[in-house]
């Protein structure tokens, strides 16, 4: 279903319901509401009048109250002699044709009832259809007035009946205006609808129409197409999302085509050098030396080490290869990491120091071996971009509830707009570094990832110029998890 007709078909629910609400209520309950409403109005006169009898001016009331509430009123004493009389403009003789012996049986029906009895009357004269006679509330011969008959004690212990007598107003004809009233309402209202729904689709599908065209391009790999903001806040924010994932996809499109481009040099150069060596040690007698061997050794692991790279990352992205995390030291961890750079440590002269105050042990909840790739990558970056002292740190230090551990190079650093971008999928800050060209830019990406599982905090602090500070952060172990 379209959006336009949803629209159109939601709006039109509602109206119709609201129409038949009006409907219902104007026509069929009119006859009742305005009864009921005319009978508290009158009930609420004769009390007024009983509760105020003993005043002075009670004479005076009365009038104003015949007059503000169109009633006529008569109040009679214990011997049904009239006290009061007032009369609604449109009826001055009602009292008069009602004989005493009426007011009588008026009384005697309302003490009967508590002290107020109600009766209809079919036109001027009486005819005996009693309150209860719902029946008498039709259209035809609905009552034409009412009267309510209320009786109060007075101060010498006799009593007063105070008669108070209303007409109603047939409303028939008000009905016949409301329901013409009713079908123009109804009409214009179909329209009005019709004219929103389609104001309404217009706003919001033909945007819609349009970032869906979009997409569509963008899915055919051009990474150019732009969507627009249109007026509707949630458009917008699609249109933000959508040009977001263009631009990470963008990204991602021109990285992967780097990487492509890099791996293959990568290759290239050790394959060519193992093939060379080999060659040579085939060919010319005395050259199979244990320096050329060797050379054939290092480029094979630089190879292993790459396409290990490569390997770690999609099987990171892909999910394969579930964590196993355990309770371990994060100590122990960094400290079996150490011996592995022994032939740099004793070969370079490079030096690797491993600082952790007085922490015994670092309990945490982890994936050893996913851990230990961490710090190893950091390490082999700080290695890698450390300066001329060949130092590298490694603090461990213990925090409220999480030990943090810090990699810390004195090299080139890194450059503040970069640095967000490192720990991205083949990214490379400086290309043409001779030794940055070593790593597959894939390093920091899967250090990222692994953190990630883990809900480590990681960043890092750098300063070009003076070094880089990598860091990540994790939650101590309980001791009984
Ligand atoms: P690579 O394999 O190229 O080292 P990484 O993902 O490990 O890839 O790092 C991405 C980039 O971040 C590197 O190319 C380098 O430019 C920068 N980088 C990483 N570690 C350091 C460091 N300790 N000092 C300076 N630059 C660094």
């Amino acid at each position: 279903m379209s959006l336009k007709w949803r629209i159109f078909t939601a709006i039109s629910a509602i109206m119709l319901i609201i129409l038949a609400l009006l409907w219902v209520c104007q026509t069929v309950f009119l006859n009742s509401f305005y009864k009921a409403v005319k009978v508290y109005e009158t009930k609420q006169v004769a009390e007024e009048i009983a509760k105020n009898m003993s005043d002075e001016d009670i004479e005076y009331q009365i009038a104003a109250l015949s007059n503000k509430h169109d009633v006529s009123i008569k109040v009679l004493d214990a011997d049904f002699k009239s006290l009061y009389a007032a009369s609604a403009r449109e009826m001055h003789s009602f009292f008069g044709n009602i004989p005493d012996s009426e007011f009588y049986s008026f009384y005697k029906k309302a003490v009967e009832e508590g002290g107020t009895y109600t009766e209809y009357f079919g036109g001027f004269g009486i005819t005996g259809k009693g309150k209860g006679d719902k029946q008498a509330d039709t259209a035809k011969n609905a009552p034409t007035s009412f009267m309510i008959a209320k009786v109060t004690a007075d101060n010498a212990g006799g009593y007063y009946t105070i008669i108070v007598n209303t007409t109603i107003t047939p409303v028939d004809s008000v009905i016949t205006t409301l329901r013409v009233i009713l079908i123009f309402v109804t009409a214009l209202t179909v329209v009005l609808v019709l004219i929103t729904a389609l104001i309404l689709s217009a706003g919001l599908s033909k945007p819609l129409k349009k970032i869906s065209d979009k997409a569509k391009v963008l899915a055919t790999g051009d990474y150019d197409v732009e969507f627009e903001h249109s007026t509707v806040k949630e458009i917008d924010e699609l249109a933000d999302s959508l040009n977001y994932a263009k631009t990470e996809l963008g990204k991602m499109d021109t990285l992967q085509k780097e990487l492509i481009a890099n791996i293959s040099h990568d290759l290239r150069t050790p394959l060519t050098l193992i093939g060379g060596y080999a060659e040579v040690m085939r060919d010319i007698p005395g050259e199979a030396t244990d320096e050329n061997l060797q050379v054939i050794i290092d480029e094979s692991k630089r190879l292993t080490s790459l396409v290990n790279d490569v390997l770690d990352i999609s099987k990171l992205s892909a999910g394969v290869g579930q964590m196993q995390p355990e309770v371990l030291d994060l100590k122990q961890c960094i400290e079996a990491i150490i011996p592995r750079y022994n032939k740099l440590v004793e070969k370079d002269r490079y030096q690797i120091l491993f600082s952790y105050g007085s922490i015994q042990t670092a309990p945490v909840y982890a994936d050893r071996t996913r851990l230990e790739q961490v710090i190893y990558n950091l390490v082999n970056n700080a290695v890698t971009y450390t300066g001329e002292d060949k130092t590298v740190r490694i603090e461990l230090l213990e925090k409220a509830d999480s030990f943090a551990v810090h990699i810390i190079d004195s090299g080139e650093g890194i450059e503040e707009d970069k640095l967000p971008l490192i720990w991205e999928r083949y990214y490379k800050v400086d290309k043409a570094h001779r030794r940055a060209q070593m790593g597959s830019g894939l390093g920091l990406s899967i250090v990222k990832q692994i953190l990630d599982a883990h809900s480590a905090a990681y960043g890092v602090n750098s300063t070009p110029g003076e070094g880089s500070d990598f860091w990540f952060e994790m939650k101590k172990a309980g001791l009984s998890a």
